[in-house]
């Protein structure tokens, strides 16, 4: 197995120590989120419908293919979209799973956390809710998606009566780009009350009815107003099977930085990865990225491998900053 890389940079307080303050952290692709986050807290809004406002920004942009408008399909060319949101103060959630027809996944979850007696809304049932509520329904897959997906389809299989684009070579054309991808977003006010949100398109080309980790509480989203809360992108299903989030929360709670708490869920992880998804080496080959930030301000997290940013607003400015990799 590759070395664990050293201890990384940030493993201090973002500004403060100890001092609550306004912090808001993410996926990298949440980066100017955190300044709407920050903003829209400092406004007096809660935490969490500060972090649904922060990951609008991405789930309305065409070209980021992970998540909302753009977003790349399943495997009948449908957007399917799954998002959760977790409210600090009163300890409630809300989500939404294979969602399709509606952009803004974060905030119909933050309506079925805010509105209803349920914490999931999925499929038929999750839209029929969204446009009770007014949310507008539009075709989310755009051109762009549209032919990354035709391009997915004819390159399954050479026997097939598809003919992938010229500059494709059937079957050994490069991937697509953002085969995987998601916005998370958790933001903490002067009084130190958090409030976050997942939102993805999910896994392309996913089977259609697939729902990952993003909407499942404790998987892809997870905070506890007494001590901190975690993030996740990547593969989702090595999070839904070993509760990620919680399990870092839950070693936040022990007293574990937010680094020390992602390394060891990942190591956990990495130490039950079935054979099939290790490579030669024996790591697990696949992306997962947790972002945790804790309630006295301290901040980070910690990828399985190779390179990756976590987005950090200390209350004065964002910036990215890489994350320990367990594997290099
Ligand atoms: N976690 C997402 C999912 O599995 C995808 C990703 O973040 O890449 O649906």
């Amino acid at each position: 197995m590759a070395r664990a890389t050293s201890r990384s940079a940030f493993a201090q307080p973002a500004g403060g120590g100890s001092k609550p303050g306004y912090f808001a952290i993410g996926s990298a692709n949440a980066l100017h989120g955190l300044d709407v986050a920050i903003g829209n807290m400092r406004d007096g809004m809660r935490p969490v419908e500060a972090a649904v406002a922060g990951v609008q920004l991405t789930e309305d942009n065409p070209d980021d293919h992970s998540v909302g408008l753009g977003g790349l399909p399943n495997e009948d060319g449908i957007v399917e979209l799954d998002a959760s949101v977790m409210d600090g103060p009163s300890h409630k959630c809300g989500a939404v799973g294979a969602l399709r027809d509606i952009c803004h996944a974060s905030a119909v979850a933050l309506r079925v956390m805010d509105l209803t007696d349920h914490v999931l809304l999925v499929g038929e049932g999750a839209r029929r809710f969204a446009v009770e509520q007014g949310f507008p329904v539009e075709n989310l897959l755009t051109d762009a998606a549209r032919n990354e997906w035709q391009k997915w389809k004819a390159e399954l299989s050479p026997n097939d009566n598809r003919l992938a684009p010229p500059t494709e070579p059937r079957g050994g054309g490069a991937p697509p780009e953002f085969t995987w991808g998601t916005i998370t977003l958790m933001a903490m006010n002067e009084a130190g009350d958090l409030g976050g949100t997942t939102s993805t398109s999910g896994r392309s080309y996913k089977i259609p009815g697939r729902v990952g980790d993003s909407p499942v509480i404790g998987a892809g989203l997870y905070l506890d107003n007494e001590v901190g809360g975690c993030g996740s992108t990547g593969r989702g299903e090595a999070n839904l099977i070993n509760c990620s989030c919680f399990a870092v929360v839950e070693l936040m709670r022990q007293g574990r930085t937010p680094e020390e708490a992602a390394r060891e869920v990942l190591a956990r992880i990495a130490k039950k990865c079935e054979p099939r998804l290790r490579n030669a080496r024996g790591e697990p080959d696949y992306q997962l990225k947790l972002y945790a930030m804790r309630k006295d301000g301290l901040v980070g997290g910690a990828i399985m491998r190779d390179k990756g940013d976590v987005a950090v607003h200390d209350g004065t400015h964002s910036r990215l900053i890489p994350l320990p990799a367990i594997y290099t």
